[in-house]
């Protein structure tokens, strides 16, 4: 069995990024806008910010305050589209509830959307168009391309639905031709699917969603999830079971997430490209 280890993974991105940038006079810059003062979202915001300075960007955090107005946020919004030395733009979500998230999302400009949650992002990746792709699928698919993990012909299982996650990973595996099926909330008998894949991707957020008697020899097993359990980081996968039987294997923590960190920078460095 082999660790697929994000943490390391994602040194190697930034150190690659870094030594492009090196080369750069202008450098990318990156805008995140935070409202309100959830202490999650500070704590992001904070690491989105030191990452990009780390490797030579420029990263800028936008505090607004919670009772912020739509009109004021749409504001903000359409100066950093209109200022050229933005390169990247991120509305940290979630955001308080008098505001409209979809309006405030489809109002950055696509080609600053490093989220890649615009509507024209959305669109341009179910088309396999060049375009901006969310940064934790974004992530797993380095992550299957670096350990070498076949995805042509295999049958890949992925669990959750979401915009973020579960939708464009199925289709970015879609695409690198494996067959796929899209499980969630309302799937019956999960583990018949489940034990037929060679490749199964965990996103739904359920801590020990995925056991050992769910999966077959030889799974390649790519672990999302975040959950909290007795104060301590967890996936929804019951790593030491499913790691007995996988040949390869994320853990919680170190596996996808410091690849989603990573891959927001590697965007916004594909942003500014498309703006030139
Ligand atoms: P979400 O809540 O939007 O979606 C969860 C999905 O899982 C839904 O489609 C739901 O139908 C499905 N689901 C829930 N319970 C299920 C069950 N028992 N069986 C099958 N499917 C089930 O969540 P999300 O934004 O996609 O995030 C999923 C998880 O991944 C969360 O734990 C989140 O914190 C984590 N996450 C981690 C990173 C990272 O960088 N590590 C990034 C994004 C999300």
């Amino acid at each position: 069995m082999e660790i697929i280890d994000g943490k390391k993974t994602a040194e190697s991105i930034r150190k690659e990024l870094k030594e492009k940038i090196q080369t750069m006079t202008i450098k990318p810059h990156l805008v995140v806008i935070l409202v309100g003062d959830d202490p999650a979202s500070k704590i992001y915001v904070n690491m989105k910010e030191r990452d990009a300075e780390e490797i030579g960007m420029q990263g800028t955090v936008i505090r607004m305050a919670g009772d912020t107005t739509q009109e004021k946020l749409e504001e903000t919004i359409t100066n950093l589209n209109n200022d050229p030395e933005v390169h990247g733009i991120l509305l940290q979500l979630p955001i308080p509830d008098q505001l409209n998230e979809e309006r405030a999302l489809d109002l950055i400009s696509p080609e600053k959307d490093v989220d890649g949650l615009h509507d024209i992002n959305v669109g341009r990746l179910h088309n396999n168009k060049e375009g901006l792709r969310p940064c934790t699928p974004s992530g797993i698919i380095e992550l299957l391309d670096r350990y070498h993990v076949e995805t042509e012909g295999k049958y890949a299982v992925v669990i959750g639905r979401s915009k973020l996650v579960g939708k464009p990973i199925a289709r970015m595996l879609e695409q690198r031709q494996a067959t796929v099926t899209v499980c969630h909330s309302r799937t019956q008998d999960l583990a018949t699917i489940t034990k037929q894949a060679d490749i199964i991707v965990v996103a739904a957020g359920r801590a020990n969603l995925l056991t050992g008697d769910m999966v077959s020899e030889g799974v390649v097993v790519i672990d999302v999830g975040t959950n909290k359990v007795d104060g301590k980081l967890v996936g929804d996968v019951n790593f030491d079971e499913v790691s007995q039987k996988a040949s390869k294997i994320t853990p919680v923590p170190g596996g996808v997430g410091p690849m989603t960190r990573a891959m927001l920078l590697v965007n916004t460095l594909k942003a500014m490209k498309l703006q030139q």
